[in-house]
């Protein structure tokens, strides 16, 4: 029987997104960070969301494992930041590690002065895989981006590393805000030190979170800015160049 209590803001039973093979999605409700380009801006808020037990999203979970199962998939944690809730990822990664299910988490990492170190090194332990966002290679740009320091996600990956976990990075282009030659130079930069990175993502920018900012009555930092488009991520990619060691 699992003991604490999450709150959540929502669950989602097939995504090919976020991991290898189908994945379940729980999206974790509370995040420190105020991007400028979240698509959940309705996941901020630590006070709002549901509040579930390990077990009962685990029920959920089980229903859903053939199609898991059969494509090599398994569950990745979103949000919202996971790591502000770390000890219900423990116990629901125990219950999944006991059933030979994947698991993912999909972090920004900012987690350095909201949890004990002790309980991401659990974690650690009981994770396949984490997907790391970085938000922009500028130091910067990036506190204007998010509100929080490059040195979170930087910090943690160096941590992934020491401790050999694979994990992925993502970096959602948005134009003329974080895809200048120097933002893409600076990333190759922090990339070529990475020697344990399985998959690198490039994201095209888009505004289907916006409605929600709307909704809850903020203005949208991003309003005169465009989506990415195809020629917009090929020229980050011909920047970037395509003998990274990793996946892209
Ligand atoms: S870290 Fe994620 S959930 Fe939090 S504000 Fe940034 S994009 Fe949104």
């Amino acid at each position: 029987m699992t003991l604490c209590k999450a709150r959540i803001h929502s669950l989602e039973s097939f995504s090919t997104q976020d991991g290898p093979g189908i994945r379940y999605l729980i999206f974790m409700q509370g995040c420190p960070a105020r991007c400028m380009y979240c698509q959940n801006p309705d996941t901020w808020d630590r006070s709002g969301g549901t509040l579930v037990t390990a077990d009962e999203v685990f029920e959920k979970i089980e229903r859903c494992l053939p199609y898991l199962s059969s494509s090599n998939g398994g569950v990745t944690v979103s949000g919202g930041e996971p790591f502000l809730q770390p000890d219900f990822l423990v116990e629901l990664f125990t219950l999944c590690r006991k059933n030979s299910i994947h698991t993912a988490i999909d972090t920004s990492a900012f987690y350095s002065k909201d949890t004990e170190a002790k309980k991401i090194n659990k974690l650690l332990r009981l994770t396949d895989l984490f997907i790391v966002d970085i938000k922009s290679s500028s130091i910067n740009l990036h506190k204007n981006i998010t509100g929080r320091e490059l040195e979170e996600p930087l910090s943690f990956i160096k941590k992934l590393e020491k401790k050999n976990s694979p994990y992925w990075v993502r970096y959602v282009l948005v134009p003329d805000l974080n895809d200048s030659d120097e933002d893409v130079d600076g990333l190759k930069t922090i990339m070529s030190n990475l020697k344990n990175c399985k998959k690198l993502e490039f994201l095209p920018y888009h505004t289907l979170g916006k409605h929600k900012w709307e909704h809850l009555g903020l203005k949208y930092p991003l309003e005169n800015f465009r989506t990415a488009t195809p020629e917009d991520m090929k020229k980050a990619l011909d920047r970037f160049g395509r003998d990274y060691h990793g996946k892209i």
